[in-house]
């Protein structure tokens, strides 16, 4: 439908915007009226697994839309945001409505349980979501590519994703052009897809570019602070914060024209292989953050450019392509050319200190047969000796390196590696076999990964390779004693023993108001990084995200309260944040960003507290799963009786001592208590209840309150003894 005012608007741009997002406001009512028809006017409308109702909608318009009743009502402020104005902003606006329009389709696809199979992620669910944001700011992941549209060909589709893999970016894939998906493409190149391989295909429809864009939405509330409804503070942080393009390639219709100047309204910039033509006096803001491109060679390089993206490649020598987008690949028994460990076969990995002159840098041997002399699908024996000197090298660096090993392996394209020390166990895939991947670059991908990331503080690294059972049988138990005599000394490592205790502002991109403290017996609520992890990363980078704290005066011990502390977290936390209490939950407690692996709360009725693990997604005695508990603890605020946690925190000496420690602990899924099993008993025989972990309930006993009081009745626990919390 084209009125009066159409013809007047002299910009492409503007016209097919505001096209666009009339024909989507229209689209979504009708599709309103219908599933009203179906449904009745008041069915309940929700994504699956989230706190954030529908999370644009919610951030922009400040509405927890639970019900389709309230959806006529958002359609019409929808409505309101297009202007026939000449005005680009007004076209940007209308671009909005497209989003929220979008937004409204998409939920009503849901109202009949999940329409996305066969590939299609959908929405993206908040424990996805959170975990990205992790490593989104870890900056193992650099940026967000959003692919709208397909390629011409399937070769250059697969060229871009390979491209856009090499440096690590996730790429969400969206829409079609000329019946043909993007992800269709991939598939017919047996291009793996999935989250693991940073490729996920969101939707076939351009509607489905709602799911990135309320991905950013989250990100934006949760870990950003931004507050539902400021819609200023949200486009400033989109803007500023959030590394995210747009790649958008074939026809461009209404619809995608202004699905892309929502985008463009986000700050993101969008590179097209189409020419839009648009008015002079558009041409500006335009050209800032739409450029045409015909070469697709040269696409992902510009939008890294447009938007500063800061991309670390590594160039290793070896014959399959080598980056993080690989980590998570898994390869499976019919996959596999041989394997390493897993009790299949002996095998270890171990990083030692040397001195300066007792190894040659980049030394690399292999004693015993390569690749090349092992027969397909048996298991080898491989022993992974990597020794490191350097100046600012310390033993205690040694297992912070070791644990790098997993990464580094992983990297490898048809590499595929997990557990530590002796307990590993490492496949290497029958494509990287035949590609040419021998043992050896084992050895090369560690000297250049150690050298890379550790340069700091390692000068020299040698490898050496066993792959015979008699040479690893014979230096094993030497490695045992290694490991057992670094635990010992790391155990001693307590708060009270070390003089500083480290920052960690990683996150800070993404929660400005956040900073973690992270003292020996308090590692970082995300799990991945210790007091020594903190402590090798300032050496390796001074300036980095983690700097020594020093506490100076210590103002309440029972709660952990230093002078020193609460001067550097008001410093860090914009001035948010003026007391911390390191040792407790509901005086002062430590804020979080969003990365957290666990969620403790107080449960007033039971005088304790249940702890939940992201992975849980059932319902806890408090009344709260963990998606809505993670949105009451996030964005960088101190909630008393909430808080962010990691798993290994749980069995320390300093968990919640202020309030009681582990024996405030009434509830935790089954899950967590096998998760942090080993180190969970040797704590409880320390607090003398060696049975500990069967006084707490876990969701197969109950998931009520009052059932949950009657179990902690039943079997004596030692809250019931403890003082009020209240
Ligand atoms: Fe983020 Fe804290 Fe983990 Fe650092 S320690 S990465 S700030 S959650
Ligand atoms: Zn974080």
């Amino acid at each position: 439908m084209t009125t009066e005012s159409d013809k007047q608007l002299q910009c492409d741009f503007r016209r097919k915007s505001i096209i666009g997002a009339r024909m989507a406001v229209e689209a979504a009512s009708s599709l309103l009226q219908q599933a009203c028809l179906r449904k009745g006017k008041d069915a309940a409308v929700e994504f699956p697994d989230t706190a954030f109702y529908l999370p644009l909608i919610n951030a922009f318009l400040n509405r927890d839309v639970k019900n389709t009743n309230q959806l006529p009502e958002i359609l019409a402020i929808a409505k309101s945001f297009i202007s026939e104005d000449n005005d680009l902003n007004k076209a940007f606006d209308s671009g909005v409505a497209t989003l929220i329009a979008s937004e409204v389709i998409e939920a009503i696809k849901y109202l009949d349980g999940n329409p996305y199979t066969d590939g299609w992620q959908g929405f993206i669910p908040d424990s996805v979501y959170r975990s990205l944001g992790l490593v989104l700011v870890d900056g193992r992941m650099p940026a967000i590519a959003v692919i709208l549209g397909s390629a011409p060909d399937n070769k250059t589709a697969t060229n871009l994703i390979r491209e856009l893999q090499s440096k690590n970016i996730l790429s969400l894939l969206v829409g079609k052009s000329k019946e043909v998906t993007f992800k269709n493409q991939l598939e017919e190149e047996k291009v793996s897809l999935g989250l693991d391989s940073y490729v996920v295909p969101l939707g076939p429809n351009t509607t489905a570019l709602i799911y990135a864009a309320n991905f950013i939405a989250r990100v934006a509330v949760s870990f950003g602070g931004v507050k539902k409804g400021d819609v200023g503070g949200l486009l400033k942080y989109t803007k500023e914060r959030v590394q995210a393009f747009v790649i958008c390639l074939g026809e461009l219709d209404p619809l995608k024209v202004s699905a892309l100047s929502a985008i463009m309204k986000l700050g993101l910039p969008v590179i097209t292989d189409q020419v839009i033509s648009h008015s002079k006096d558009c041409q500006e803001i335009i050209k800032r953050l739409l450029v045409t491109e015909k070469d697709y060679s040269n696409m992902v390089s510009r939008a890294i450019q447009m938007r500063g993206i800061k991309i670390k490649v590594d160039k290793i020598d070896i014959p399959v392509n080598y980056s993080a987008a690989f980590e998570g690949e898994r390869i499976r028994k019919e996959q596999m050319y041989v394997e390493f460990g897993a009790g299949k076969s002996p095998a270890f990995e171990y990083v030692r200190q040397k001195e300066m002159d007792e190894i040659k840098d980049g030394k690399i041997l292999l004693i015993g047969p390569d690749i090349d002399q092992m027969q397909e699908a048996k298991a080898y024996p491989l022993g992974i000796i990597v020794e490191v000197a350097g100046k600012k090298m310390e033993s205690d660096f040694e297992p912070v390196l070791e644990r790098q090993i997993h990464r580094f392996l992983n990297y490898a394209m048809g590499v595929f590696h997990i557990g530590q020390r002796d307990m590993n166990w490492i496949r290497i895939s029958k494509d990287a076999q035949k590609a040419g991947l021998k043992i050896r670059d084992f050895g090369k991908i560690l000297h250049a990964k150690f050298h890379n990331e550790y340069g700091e503080i390692v000068d020299k690294v040698a490898i050496t390779l066993l792959t015979t059972e008699e040479q690893i049988k014979q230096i094993l138990p030497e490695v045992k004693d290694a490991y057992n005599k670094r635990d010992e000394r790391i155990g001693q490592l307590k708060d009270d023993t070390v003089d500083k205790f480290y920052s960690c502002s990683l996150c800070t991109s993404f929660a400005p108001n956040h900073i973690c403290v992270i003292s020996p017996e308090r590692m970082g609520l995300c799990g991945a990084i210790s007091w020594l992890d903190a402590k090798a990363s300032f050496e390796i980078s001074p300036i980095g995200g983690n700097i020594p704290i020093e506490r100076k005066t210590c103002l309440d011990t029972t709660k952990g309260v230093w002078e020193g502390v609460n001067e550097f977290v008001f410093n860090n936390s914009n001035k948010t944040i003026e007391r911390l209490c390191l040792y407790s939950l509901m005086d002062s407690p430590m804020s979080a960003c969003g990365c957290f692996e666990c969620v403790a709360a107080v449960m007033p009725e039971a005088n304790g507290v249940i702890i939940v693990n992201r992975e849980y997604d059932g319902m806890t005695p408090i009344g709260m799963k963990f998606t809505t508990l993670a949105g009451t603890v996030g964005g960088g605020k101190q909630t008393p009786g909430f808080m962010g946690i990691a798993k290994r925190y749980i069995a320390s000496k300093r968990f919640i001592s202020a309030e009681g420690g582990l024996k405030r602990v009434v509830w935790m899924p089954k899950g967590l208590k096998e998760a942090i099993k080993a180190q969970f008993a040797e704590r409880a025989k320390e607090i003398g209840i060696p049975d500990f972990i069967d006084k707490i309930a876990d969701e197969t006993i109950c998931t009520e309150v009052q059932e949950l009081l009657d179990f902690l009745e039943k079997v004596k626990h030692p809250v019931l003894s403890l003082e009020p919390l209240l």
